[in-house]
């Protein structure tokens, strides 16, 4: 498995906020050899500070212990922070080994190990599991706690991993939209043909993680599929599958993304 430059792309999905950290397409401990689980942690880090005073810690490490430390770090308000798309140093020695380094994802998710969990921080915690465990075709009992496979671990602290596990399942087999309010549908942008930005390549990797794009739409590319998933133009290409995609659907096929579509796409 290469560099695993599409996890911006898939923390998009879960519809909160993300901001992709300096760097983080070649951050890592090497490549990451396989995605085979997902281990949830707590930061351990200040009570104070902020969003996400982890960030500088997860990123580049501790006396002992070079960073990066995790793949994605999580603020208190639901802000998704994408580090890593590399191997990063979260579980060792595990227990489990689907849990490995080498074999799973990081979340270290901003809590001091006492205060409570602000629930915008929870429903971002469990809709990243769900949209990993859906991209990596992974079994929702694959999201595990740290406690869980590394018997000297505290975190995340008391965040009841069985109704956790079935809130992300509930997610995962979730009816499309049926967690929008008018207000964050109104706050999404309007893709249109020509547009040149990150969004564009959201709608290109909701397309591919939702079936709709066929391998020959990128068979011929220099690039392959990454090429494709990573160009942030909206070209005629995109559009007829944005089309394809709407009829799907049962909407109009404009070709626009906008308040109708973007909902079944991100499928929050
Ligand atoms: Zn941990």
């Amino acid at each position: 498995m290469p560099f695993l430059t599409q996890l911006a792309d898939v923390a998009r999905r879960t519809g909160h906020p993300v901001t992709e950290v300096d760097g983080w397409k070649s951050r890592g401990h090497g490549p990451q050899p396989e995605v085979r689980g997902i281990v949830c942690h707590h930061t351990a880090g200040p009570a104070g500070g902020g969003d996400y005073p982890s960030l500088r810690v997860v990123r580049d490490g501790r006396p002992g212990l070079r960073g990066p430390l995790s793949q994605f770090g999580l603020g208190r308000s639901g802000q998704i922070y994408v580090i890593a798309a590399g191997r990063c140093w979260h579980n060792a020695p595990s227990t489990s080994s689907l849990h490995t380094n080498s074999r799973s994802l990081g979340i270290e998710a901003e809590n001091n190990g006492f205060q409570p969990w602000p629930e915008v921080q929870l429903d971002a915690y469990r809709k990243l599991c769900a949209e990993l465990c859906r991209e990596f075709g992974l079994p929702v009992s694959r999201v595990k706690a740290h406690r869980e496979v590394n018997t000297a671990k505290p975190d995340p602290h008391s965040v009841d991993m069985n109704a956790f596990r079935a809130a992300v399942a509930a997610l995962i087999a979730g009816t499309p939209g049926s967690s929008w309010t008018e207000d964050i549908v109104k706050q999404l942008p309007l893709i249109r043909p020509g547009d040149d930005n990150l969004d564009v390549k959201t709608v290109r990797g909701c397309l591919f993680a939702r079936g709709h794009v066929p391998s020959t739409v990128y068979a011929d590319l220099p690039g392959g599929l990454e090429g494709w998933l990573t160009s942030s133009l909206c070209d005629d290409g995109l559009v007829e599958l944005v089309r394809s995609f709407q009829r799907a659907q049962g909407l109009d096929a404009d070709g626009l993304v906008g308040p109708k579509t973007w909902p079944p796409l991100l499928r929050v």
